[in-house]
């Protein structure tokens, strides 16, 4: 029965889950409440910035050619006619032979081409001394160097960052076009699963897998539902996927389930009320993984095993939410690290093993956080990363290199 279900990789099922979700809508938020938000459209920067040539230092702006014969010996003097701070502009151009007091930031006079700093001259009276030339634009700042008017400044799908918020600001856009952010509704299943709160009677377990996958959906920018938790009964699992649905949700997530035990209700589920995948995916852990779709929304099943649907989601439902919110889906940050103990395993899956990380003598050193089993949340709560091991690599001597997934 089991052998009926093909064996994906992870590659493989990782299209197939991603071929089933679109960018959703954009919506307008305030450009103060954009961070980690995703560009919907294109920003083309409708004038310069700065918007005029305006002064790096505090200093005098002068005209070059006046400066072009000043020695230490001979200095140049020039009447000081104005002075500018910044926020003001002077409009009438300066004569030969005079100069602005100008203050930084302050756009420089018509005339004036470059900016002396205070520390290079001596003040007498009205007049200053110029003591060596000065080089043409020196200490100016063109208008138009950061950004000019017309630039594509950021394009649609960019990840907002507090400097793009700024940039935001900066060209002037109270308002920005996100894409909506994913509601996901979450259900946690299993006789034995009751809630953090419920109190504890024999045979029971608290749900783990509801929270954690709540946590990542709103790490990666979605909106979690939270359905609580279904006991393993085709009633409850339809009526609480059902209440998801009613709440608008644009992804379903199940943990529990999908194996092949006879509570298994998931995959009945998803098949009677839409239409129900189920892989065995190349990778240890969380080999089963249910995917499908309930009413046009997809359901995504993960195993139970707490670490599993950690893992699994990470992997799945991780770029799912990139997609929705109109990015381009990544796998997780990664880095090379020289692994430290020795793995060994029979099977032809792709292993996720749990590492932290030190640092020693300029390299990444990768351990292993203790027993590996599925059932092992500390290993996760220990672990900085996820250390890959190839499908085709048997046994992994100590001190081997090995590429590790980072916990973003
Ligand atoms: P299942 O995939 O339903 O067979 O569950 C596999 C294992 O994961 C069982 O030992 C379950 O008790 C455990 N498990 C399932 N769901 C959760 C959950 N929400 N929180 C913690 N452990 C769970
Ligand atoms: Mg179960």
């Amino acid at each position: 029965m089991q052998e009926s279900y093909p064996m994906l990789s992870v590659e493989e099922a990782l299209t197939r889950v991603l071929s089933m979700f679109a960018p959703l809508p954009a919506e307008q938020v305030q450009v103060q409440d954009a961070l980690h938000r995703v560009l919907a459209t294109d920003v083309v920067a409708e004038m310069d910035i700065p918007p005029l040539a305006n002064t790096a230092m505090d200093g005098y702006a002068v005209r070059v050619a006046d400066t072009a014969d000043a020695t230490p010996e001979r200095p140049r003097r020039l009447r000081v006619v104005d002075y500018l701070a910044a926020g003001y502009v002077r409009e009438e151009p300066i004569a030969p032979g005079t100069a602005v007091r100008i203050m930084t930031g302050a756009p420089v006079p018509p005339g004036t081409e470059a900016v002396i700093p205070f520390e290079d001259i001596k003040v007498e009276g009205d007049e200053i001394l110029v003591f060596k030339p000065i080089a043409m634009h020196k200490n100016v700042r063109a208008a138009g160097e950061d950004v000019q008017k017309g630039q594509v400044v950021l394009t649609a799908g960019a990840f907002l960052r507090a400097q793009e918020v700024g940039m935001l600001a900066a060209l002037g856009h109270a308002r920005v076009t996100v894409h909506r952010r994913p509601r996901v509704a979450i259900l946690s299943t299993g006789d034995e699963i009751i809630d953090v709160d419920a109190p504890w009677q024999p045979g029971k377990i608290r749900d783990a897998n509801g929270y954690t996958i709540a946590a990542l959906v709103q790490h990666y920018g979605g909106e979690p539902i939270r359905l609580g938790v279904a006991r393993d009964t085709i009633d409850e699992l339809t009526h609480k996927l059902q209440a998801g649905l009613d709440a608008g949700a644009d992804m379903l997530v199940s943990s529990g389930g999908v194996s092949m035990g006879d509570f298994d209700v998931v995959k009945k589920v998803l098949a009677a009320e839409g239409e129900m995948h189920f892989w065995r995916v190349r990778m240890k852990p969380g080999k089963p993984l249910a995917f499908g779709q309930i009413r046009g929304v997809p359901l995504l099943g993960l195993p139970g095993n707490p670490v599993s649907s950690m893992i699994s989601f990470l992997l799945f439902g991780r770029p799912a939410l990139q997609k929705m919110q109109g990015m381009t889906p990544t796998s997780l940050p990664s880095r090379t690290a020289i692994l430290m103990d020795a793995v060994k395993r029979k099977d032809r899956r792709r292993h996720f093993v749990r590492v932290w990380l030190e640092e020693k003598d300029g390299k990444t050193l990768a351990h292993l956080t203790g027993d590996q089993g599925s059932g092992i949340l500390l290993s996760m709560v220990q672990a900085h990363g996820l250390a890959v091991i190839p499908e085709d690599v048997d046994h992994l001597p100590p001190n081997s290199p090995v590429q590790v997934l980072l916990f973003d």
